[in-house]
Order: structure tokens, then C-alpha cells, then sequence
């Protein structure tokens, strides 16, 4: 063991990145393999759109020079995209109230930096994203975990409540949710937002809405009214663009020039600030598939429904949650483990998280193989 590292690394379990695709330049493979773990669109940005690309590369991208290290057009680009969100108020939000980072975690970063290092901790809900507890345990920021209900998936709000009062050395200082939540699909309840409204302005409070375009519900209205919420969005799920690692923030004007101080200098690169700009323009285009995928989501549940050891919850996002009713046989969390394994083993890559299985909705024929090896076409 090196002398100088922190002991509380050596033995953390670090978030197991995806293995990268390459299928497409790997002739030798020659089995079907449908990556469906990791909730990216199914497709590819369209060709004439890579060609806009790679016009932009060669002709207006210098690579000897520093990308726009204050991302002006992207942002004011960005303020029009969720001004379209924001129903009822046109022109509720500008580039002062957006940062861009290398994909939303350098922003989930930012915020733990800006608001738990050194003296906070955070609260957040199992099962949930695992980015928000792997990089506030990598800053030595304590993790508080609660619950949720079983049946909806509600958190344990009463647990919530209760562990924000009780927790000292150091406060829980900020509190993460996603809406709605990966990987059991559900948006926030009445009840949740009741509560998280009730919050004192002294926790941050971070809603992440990357299934947003999925969902088409948003809080970014109300963030006027709350100066300790902040909307995280991204462009790797919808936008197609996960290979180009650009997220952002829609927050307080304050907050935005803290995160922006806290930020790297040249955070995306110019490449990837075109690709951004380009899926903005083009966004009719690109969105126009989500109309499928939200009715293959809808195929996809009824197939599964009807095999009666399936226990499928209803989605509001691009990726569907799947667990066992018990059986006499095999533990649960063992039948989802053999599960697992058998759609690997057919070709069918999902995620095992939160006592379940979390599956993307891909394309028609991707979906047709994975009802197929679970048997069921
Ligand atoms: C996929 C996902 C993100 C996106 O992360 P990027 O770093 O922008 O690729 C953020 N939050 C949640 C809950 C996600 O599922």
C-alpha cells in the first residue's frame, strides 16, 4: 500500500464503468450483444448530422486552441431549451443561470464540493443513481442512506425527516434526488415534493431530471421560489450524445458563479461543445424518437406482466424495473442474480441494482430479443 494515499480509498469500490462498446469496429465478434445497462439512447446521432460534425471539426475547430472555457454560446443555447421547458414563463431563465460540465457528474462533484466538503454530509434514498455516494465518499463527505417504500418506491420520508435532525458531525447538507429515480423509474410523489419544499434554505437541495425528455415532468419552475434547488439535466440520455460527456445545471445565478469557480478551466471539450450545440439545433430531429421508445416501454410492461413471477413497475423514464415475486425455491436476490446472468449469457446486457433488474428500452428488435430470453414471445 502506497504510505500517502488516503486509507479510506484503498479499499473503496470505485463505480464500475461500462466496458465500451467497439462492436462496430470488432469484425471478430460475431455474437449479438445488447447493451441495455446503461439507459443510452438506442441510436446513433443520424448521418447527416455527424457529417454537420465533421464539417465543423475540419473546418472551424483549431485543436492547438483551449475550447471556450466560458461555454457563452452553449449556455445561451441551453437558457432557450429549458425556457421551452419552463410552460407559461418564455423567458424565465439565461446563461447566468446554467453551468456546463464534463458529463452531470463533474457538476454532482461541484455541487459536493461547493456544499459538503469539509463540513457536510448528504442524504439520499435506496436505491438510487450511485454517482452522488461514490463521489461524495471519494471527497471524505459521509453518505446518509434511507429507505424507500416498497410498493411505489416513495422515500421514507418520516426516515428523511428524522435523519436531517438527528445527524451532526457533520449536518446533512445536502439532499440528491432524481426525478424521475434510476433505477425503479418513478417521478417524485406529492408527497416528496411537499417535503422537499418544507426543507430549510440551508440544504441544497439537487433534482436531477436526466430522464427528462423521457418524462416531460420538471421542477425548473419552481426554482425561482427556491434558491437552495438545483435542476441537473444531461445530453447522454435523449440527446444521443453519452460518448460526448456534456451535463448541466439550471440554479441561482449565486450558486452558478460558486460551482463555476469550483469548476476546471477547459471542462468540455470543443468537440464536444459542437456536438452539444448541433443536438440543440437539431432537436426536433433527434427527439422525435422518444415517441417510440416510450411506446416499446409500454410493450415491454405489458409482455412482462404477464408472466406472473415478474413484478414490473410502472416507468415515467426510457428504462423499465424488474423484480421477482418470492418463490419457495431460490432467495430472491439469488433468482435475480441467475436471471442476470442467464440474459447475459443470451446476449442481453442489463443492470442488477436495488434488488432488481433496471433494463433500457432499445430498439423494437432489441426489446423483441429481451422479452425472447426471458421468455416470452
Ligand atoms: C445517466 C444519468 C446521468 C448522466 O450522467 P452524465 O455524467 O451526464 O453522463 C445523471 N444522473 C442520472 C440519474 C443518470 O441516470
Amino acid at each position: 500500500m502506497l504510505p500517502f494515499v488516503r486509507k479510506d480509498l484503498v479499499d473503496f469500490a470505485a463505480y464500475k464503468p461500462h466496458p465500451g462498446g467497439g462492436d462496430k469496429s470488432d469484425g471478430v465478434s460475431t455474437t449479438q450483444v445488447d447493451r441495455l445497462d446503461t439507459n443510452e439512447s438506442p441510436y446513433d446521432l443520424p448521418p447527416e448530422l455527424k457529417e454537420k460534425l465533421a464539417w465543423t471539426y475540419q473546418r472551424l475547430i483549431e485543436t492547438n486552441r483551449y475550447p471556450d472555457g466560458g461555454h457563452q454560446t452553449l449556455r445561451d443555447a441551453i437558457a432557450e431549451y429549458v425556457n421551452e421547458s419552463a410552460r407559461g414563463l418564455p423567458s424565465l431563465f439565461t446563461a447566468a443561470n446554467m453551468t456546463v460540465g464534463n458529463g452531470s457528474d463533474e457538476i454532482i462533484r461541484s455541487l459536493l464540493i461547493a456544499s459538503c466538503l469539509g463540513e457536510g454530509s448528504i442524504l439520499v434514498a435506496q436505491p438510487t443513481f450511485s454517482m452522488y455516494a461514490i463521489l461524495a465518499q471519494t471527497l471524505g463527505i459521509p453518505v446518509v442512506k434511507v429507505g424507500r417504500n416498497e410498493e411505489n418506491f416513495e422515500i421514507d420520508l418520516q426516515a428523511a425527516q428524522l435523519a436531517l435532525e438527528k445527524t451532526q458531525n457533520p449536518p446533512i447538507r445536502a439532499v440528491f434526488v432524481v426525478h424521475p429515480n434510476s433505477p425503479t423509474a418513478n417521478p417524485l410523489t406529492a408527497a416528496e415534493l411537499t417535503w422537499l419544499r418544507s426543507l430549510s434554505e440551508q440544504i441544497l437541495v439537487v433534482i436531477d431530471e436526466a430522464y427528462f425528455e423521457f418524462s416531460q415532468t420538471t421542477l425548473v419552475n419552481e426554482l425561482l421560489q427556491h434558491s437552495n434547488w438545483v435542476v441537473l439535466r444531461t445530453f447522454s440520455k435523449a440527446f444521443r450524445l453519452a460518448a460526448m460527456r456534456v451535463g448541466y445545471c439550471i440554479a441561482h445565478p449565486e450558486l452558478i458563479t460558486i460551482l463555476e469557480k469550483v469548476r476546471l478551466p477547459y471542462n468540455i471539450p470543443s468537440f464536444s461543445i459542437a456536438a452539444a450545440l448541433v443536438a440543440l439545433q437539431n432537436r426536433k430531429l433527434l427527439l422525435q424518437s422518444i415517441s417510440q421508445t416510450l411506446s416499446e416501454r409500454t410493450k415491454i410492461i405489458h409482455a412482462l406482466s404477464q408472466n406472473p413471477v415478474f413484478q414490473v413497475a410502472p416507468s415515467a423514464a426510457n428504462f423499465i424495473f424488474l423484480r421477482l415475486k418470492p418463490t419457495d425455491s431460490l432467495s430472491k436476490d439469488a433468482a435475480i442474480k441467475s436471471l442476470h446472468q442467464k440474459l447475459k449469457a443470451s446476449g442481453t446486457l442489463v443492470r442488477e441494482v436495488g434488488g432488481g433488474l433496471r433494463i433500457t428500452v432499445g430498439t423494437i428488435e432489441e426489446n423483441d430479443r429481451t422479452l425472447n430470453h426471458l421468455n416470452l414471445c
